[in-house]
């Protein structure tokens, strides 16, 4: 296992998911982790007390990153706890809408770009005075931005976005030796994919895969502590494909 022992780490969206597994595993490998929430405090201290039980150091911090503030107001609770140095920025919080384009509606749309792109655009802007030479930044990508899945045409859109800002932050950053990296998860057994809890909605997802299981929160956990860790050193603007080989 990777060793981020001595690092501070932020998760966005920590108390469910991809999230939680992230901070799980960022804590595994002795990072101190900060679990940001959004309204789900109970499970965000479920979260903060696995990590202390198994030894680890965390804390929740909390913000709607819906709201414009919201990276802002985040972004001062996380310097107030870490002090100067955020090793690691794991922009994972996000929603997801279906629809097709003739029922896709403008504050959704609106909706989906705030959380999806806008809060992460703005808390690395807002983090940027405490991200040093060795932090790293790991955005939350899809397998939608790459490939025609669903009806999720908006939100897809936003997701590529986010493989776009990971270049340009990645470009822009790298000089100061700041990576930039997301990690592009297929479909994963969490609230956002509840449509794998049908027959069809499983075999649909198992459909598009070279491997035939559906993923679990912690497979894509595991790539964003190995993106995170020193054996990444060489790997910045990439997105990284956590899909089983979806859509091959
Ligand atoms: P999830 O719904 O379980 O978790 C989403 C997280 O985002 C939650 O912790 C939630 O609190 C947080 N969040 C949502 N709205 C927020 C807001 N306004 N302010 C602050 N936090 C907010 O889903 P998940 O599958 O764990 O999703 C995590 C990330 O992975 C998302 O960016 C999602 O787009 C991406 N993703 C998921 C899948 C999948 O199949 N589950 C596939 C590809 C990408």
């Amino acid at each position: 296992m990777s060793n981020l022992s001595g690092k501070t780490a932020l998760v966005t969206g920590a108390s469910r998911g991809i999230g939680r597994a992230s901070a799980l595993a960022l804590a595994k490998a002795g990072a101190q982790v900060l679990v940001h929430y959004s309204s789900s405090e109970p499970e965000a201290d479920a979260v903060v007390a696995e990590i202390r039980k198994a030894g680890g150091k965390a804390d929740k911090v909390g913000a709607d990153l819906r709201q414009a503030e919201g990276p802002h107001a985040l972004a001062r609770q996380v310097r107030a706890i870490i002090g100067g140095r955020l090793d690691i920025l794991v922009a994972n919080a996000g929603i997801s809408k279906s629809a097709s384009i003739e029922d896709t509606r403008v504050e959704d749309f609106d909706n989906l770009f705030a959380v999806n792109v806008r809060a992460p655009f703005f808390l690395v802007q807002q983090l940027l005075p405490a991200l040093c030479k060795g932090s790293n930044i790991i955005f939350t990508s899809s397998l939608a931005a790459r490939a025609s899945v669903g009806t999720l045409s908006a939100y897809a859109a936003t997701k590529g976005a986010v493989d776009t800002l990971v270049k340009h932050f990645a470009a822009a950053l790298g000089p100061r030796g700041i990576r930039v990296n997301a990690v592009a998860p297929g479909v994963v057994e969490t609230d956002m994919s509840n449509f794998t809890k049908t027959e069809a909605g499983r075999d649909t997802a198992l459909g598009m895969q070279a491997l035939k299981r559906l993923a679990q929160p912690d497979d894509i956990g595991a790539v964003v502590a190995f993106l995170a860790s020193d054996e990444a050193r060489w790997i910045t603007g990439d997105t990284v494909n956590v899909d089983g080989g979806s859509k091959l």
